[in-house]
């Protein structure tokens, strides 16, 4: 890896508690894999529940400090942060495709989207607004406040390894709060790059910490447990965020649950079908199908499904599956054996079942991890296919006659994160808006994420949202003083 990047600095093997790099208590260490050709990049600590514990205190003692900097001053540590992200990008990105898979371009992308985050805090930090209420009484005056809620127990996934973390922990330390974080034991060396920039924009020393581990479960008890955290976001997967949310009960916590998704992608008969096109690679093939917002089911309208099917197929077999360091990839590996391994049984169990195969529907010849990108049609709602996270380079085509008929397809799972959908008819447009039990909508595009707009789901995909005005809300207490004059 170091030999691959300009600032040296960037690759590091340990954690970092109250200011200081760390190995753990015992020496213990775990490897990190590449997967594009399943090298190992490195080893980072095996932290346990004892560095949590250490983690948490250094965050507490600074979190008393940290709250008392006017938002002004913690824009500043911010702003530093964001120069250094970017100043870094190419570094950051060849990192992350090292140790993700996803092609350079698409890394970069997310470093910026990443960068973009910590920027926007740092000028909502100015923006954290209170209220006041005309009292209820002649002789009473009421005023909102709204306060840091304290120290921020952050967990994050492997996919988005770099902006995972800082939709997260910017606005936790623009409110005023510090931060325990433990990134995927899949992908720590992003994490550990960027709290290095962090370190050297000069946050005051427990302000951020960051805990490798592939223990999760010991690091996600004691991050729940502990009455000094008072907040804990995730995201990953829906079982986990269960767990976490049983877990945060005991001590009352606050928690932003980013889970997982069954985006439904809708083509009405008078859409554009090559915009239809454009938008379903986007937001099917991206991160190799490996997001929670990625199309999982297409349905198309019964008389453009052939022109559809067509275009499609046409435009998928143009995209280069390499590892991700070329310049020319479009599709990288698979995380890992456990990822392929479900893309396999999914697709042979949706054959078995009446599906039709157009495209791929096998490992391809690059690698372990690497997988064609794959095309079914004639899928149903029964089939397995149609009720789990696909998490792979796989498109399943579903055949529709009414938007009666779609609105309940799309709506049956227990998901509810992103949706999208295309057509020209002003008024089914709204209708369909309105109906979709979905927290974020795609209308004639693919491409939903953004800083400014508030993103999470509904249902079993989560509680909270991230980015955006309403991003920093979830690291707030609302306190209210009742003055009697
Ligand atoms: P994915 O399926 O995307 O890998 P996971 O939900 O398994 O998603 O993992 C997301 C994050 O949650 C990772 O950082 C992982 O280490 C962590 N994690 C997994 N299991 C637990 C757990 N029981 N408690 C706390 N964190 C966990």
């Amino acid at each position: 890896m170091q030999n691959l990047i300009s600032n040296k600095s960037l690759y590091n093997t340990k954690s970092f508690i109250n200011g200081e790099w760390k190995d753990s208590e015992n020496f213990e260490t775990f490897e990190i894999v590449n997967p594009s050709d399943g090298s190992i990049i490195g080893t980072v600590p095996n932290l346990g529940e004892k560095e949590v514990r250490e983690a948490i205190t250094a965050a507490s003692n600074a979190f008393s400090l940290w709250k008392n900097y006017s938002a002004t001053e913690r824009a500043v540590y911010l702003k530093k942060w964001h120069q250094l992200i970017l100043e870094n990008t190419d570094d950051l990105a060849r990192i992350l495709t090292i140790e993700q898979g996803k092609p350079l371009a698409e890394a970069k992308e997310e470093v910026l989207y990443g960068a973009s985050f910590v920027e926007w805090f740092a000028e909502e930090a100015r923006r954290i607004y209170g209220d006041v209420i005309p009292g209820n009484t002649k002789d009473s005056r009421i005023i909102v406040l709204k306060q840091p809620i304290g120290v921020v127990g952050a967990i994050t996934p492997w996919n988005f390894p770099n902006s995972m973390i800082t939709r997260k922990v910017a606005p936790a330390l623009a409110a005023g709060c510090t931060v325990v974080l433990k990134p995927s034991e899949l992908t720590p060396f992003s994490a550990i790059a960027i709290t290095k920039l962090a370190e050297e924009a000069g946050f005051p020393k427990g302000v951020i910490n960051i805990l490798t581990s592939n223990k999760p479960i010991h690091v996600g008890n004691e991050l729940t447990s502990n009455p000094l955290v008072k907040k804990i976001s995730f995201t990953g997967s829906t079982r986990v965020g269960k767990i976490l949310m049983q877990q945060c009960a005991t001590t009352v916590k606050k928690v932003s649950m980013e889970l997982g998704g069954n985006a439904p992608f809708i083509v009405f008969n008078d859409a554009n079908i090559d915009k239809a096109v454009e938008g379903a690679i986007a937001s099917k093939y991206r991160n190799a199908g490996q997001t929670c917002v990625c199309t999982n089911r297409i349905f198309i309208q019964n008389e453009v499904v052939s022109e559809f099917t067509t275009k499609f197929t046409e435009a998928v077999k143009k995209l280069k599956v390499e590892d991700g360091q070329n310049a020319t990839s479009d599709i990288g590996p698979l995380i890992n054996e456990e990822a392929i391994n479900k893309v396999d049984t999914l697709i042979g169990s949706a054959i078995e079942n009446g599906a039709k195969l157009i495209l791929g529907g096998k490992r391809h010849s690059l690698g372990k991890l690497y997988y064609e990108p794959t095309i079914l049609c004639n899928v149903n709602a029964k089939m397995k296919i149609a009720a789990e996270e696909i998490f792979g380079p796989i498109s399943t085509i579903f055949q529709f006659e009414t938007e009666e008929e779609v609105i309940q397809l799309a709506n049956d799972t227990p998901y509810g994160l992103a949706s999208y959908f295309y057509g020209n008819n002003l008024n089914q447009m709204w209708r369909v808006a309105e109906a979709l039990e979905y927290g974020m909508v795609g209308i004639n595009t693919g491409r939903i994420s953004s800083t400014v707009a508030p993103f999470g789901g509904i249902k079993e995909s989560g509680i909270g949202r991230e980015g955006s005005k309403y991003g920093i809300d979830e690291y707030v207490v609302t306190k209210y003083l009742n003055f009697s004059i």
